[in-house]
């Protein structure tokens, strides 16, 4: 099931830009345009994480984590807050209240994607992104499990790391050079050939029973995983 995200927010287009990223990162995202609309969806339906606003009309973002925190229900409830300003007392102010993160903005999508993951990691290691997919592909990270369709795929664990890296970017092309150091770490040498064993091991696996290739090979440049 995918992670809940509730985006409190009254800056209507950053709200719709994070929305849509989220949801290209496979978040089910809803959003309340105001603080009285956000307590009524955290009650109504509690998520699995709150993105926050500080100024907010009707009631604050401070007073929402305050009531987020107060009840038994959704005090466990991980709350990022976003603000405007970035004065340090307003920052400590906010993790006072019970803001499991802070971030000021300006700030970029992807940074705020890799700090809720991090807080659902923190607080709620069962629901961080456990598994991925793609297509017919999914990945499990915590049991290490990959199936296609119906069917499971035994991996190794180079190609484990392969494929989770692969497939967190569907369609993206990476090189061989990005491939060996997201997957073998940049301070270890490896032949760059090496991966091209590891991706047709991969490929392989995953193409065991007839299902179609989905690691697409663009001459030159490198991998990539297809959704189709
Ligand atoms: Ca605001």
């Amino acid at each position: 099931m995918a992670t809940r995200v509730l985006i409190v927010e009254d800056e209507e287009a950053l709200a719709t830009l994070l929305e849509y990223n989220l949801g290209q990162e496979k978040f089910d995202v809803t959003l309340a345009s105001d603080g009285e609309e956000g307590i009524l969806k955290i009650e109504e339906n509690p998520p699995d994480v709150v993105i926050l606003d500080w100024m907010l009309p009707k009631i604050s973002g401070i007073e929402i984590c305050r009531r987020i925190r107060s009840k038994p229900e959704t005090r466990n409830i991980p709350i990022i807050m976003l603000t405007a300003r970035s004065e340090e007392a307003d920052r400590i102010r906010g993790l006072e209240t019970g803001a499991d993160d802070y971030l000021t903005k300006p700030f970029s999508t992807n940074e705020l994607i890799a700090r809720v993951r991090a807080v659902l990691r923190r607080i709620r290691p069962g629901l961080a992104d456990d598994t991925v997919t793609c297509g017919d592909i999914r990945v499990d990270r915590v049991s290490h499990r990959v199936t296609r369709g119906e069917k499971e795929i035994h991996l190794g664990p180079t190609e484990f790391r392969l494929l989770d890296h692969l497939i967190q970017h569907p369609g993206r092309v990476f090189s061989r050079e990005q491939l060996l150091n997201a997957v073998w770490g940049s301070d270890v040498f490896v032949e760059v050939r090496t991966v091209d064993v590891h991706i047709g091991r991969l490929r392989k696996a995953l193409n065991k029973h007839k299902q179609g290739d989905p690691i697409r090979t663009v001459r030159s440049a490198g991998y990539a995983l297809d959704t189709k």
